[in-house]
C-alpha cells in the first residue's frame, strides 16, 4: 500500500497516523505487524507525541545537530547534504506490531513522515503482515 503526499515546507513533520489506522482497518488485519517506510534519501519516519512545542523542538534540534551548508562535500553536487544527513539520524522505516485488529501505539505515540528537503511530492510504503 501506498500514502502519497505534498510536504510544504523544507524541513517539517507530518503525523500520519490516521492514514496508517486506515489501512491496518481496511486490511483487516487482527494480529500482524505494520511496517511503515520511505524510500526517498531525504526524508524519514518516526514515532514521537505531536505536540506543537515538540514538534519545533526536534526541528531545531535537527538543524542544531546538522546545520544547512556547513561545509559537507555532497553539497557540491546538489546542495542538499544537511537533508540527508538528518534522514540518516531518523532512520527510513518503523515497524509496530497490530493487536486485535489495532496498531499497538502508547496513548502519546503518533507516527510522522519527516521531510528534510521539501516542499515536494513523497510516497509512504504501508507493508502489514499478518500474523493468523
Ligand atoms: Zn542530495
Amino acid at each position: 500500500m501506498k500514502l502519497n503526499i505534498e510536504t510544504s515546507r523544507r524541513i517539517e513533520l507530518i503525523d500520519i497516523t490516521s492514514e496508517v489506522e486506515e489501512e491496518v482497518r481496511i486490511s483487516g488485519t487482527q494480529e500482524g505487524v505494520c511496517i511503515i517506510s520511505t524510500r526517498h534519501t531525504t526524508a524519514g519516519i518516526i514515532i514521537n507525541e505531536n505536540e506543537s512545542g515538540l514538534r519545533e523542538d526536534i526541528l531545531n534540534l535537527l538543524d542544531r545537530l546538522v546545520p544547512p551548508g556547513a561545509g559537507y562535500r555532497h553539497d557540491r553536487i546538489d546542495n542538499n547534504a544537511d537533508a540527508h544527513l538528518k534522514a540518516v539520524l531518523l532512520g527510513a522505516s518503523e515497524t509496530l506490531p497490530v493487536t486485535q485488529g489495532k496498531l499497538e501505539l502508547g496513548t502519546w505515540q503518533s507516527i510522522f513522515f519527516a521531510e528534510m528537503d521539501g516542499p515536494r511530492h513523497r510516497t509512504i510504503n504501508m507493508t502489514i503482515l499478518k500474523i493468523e
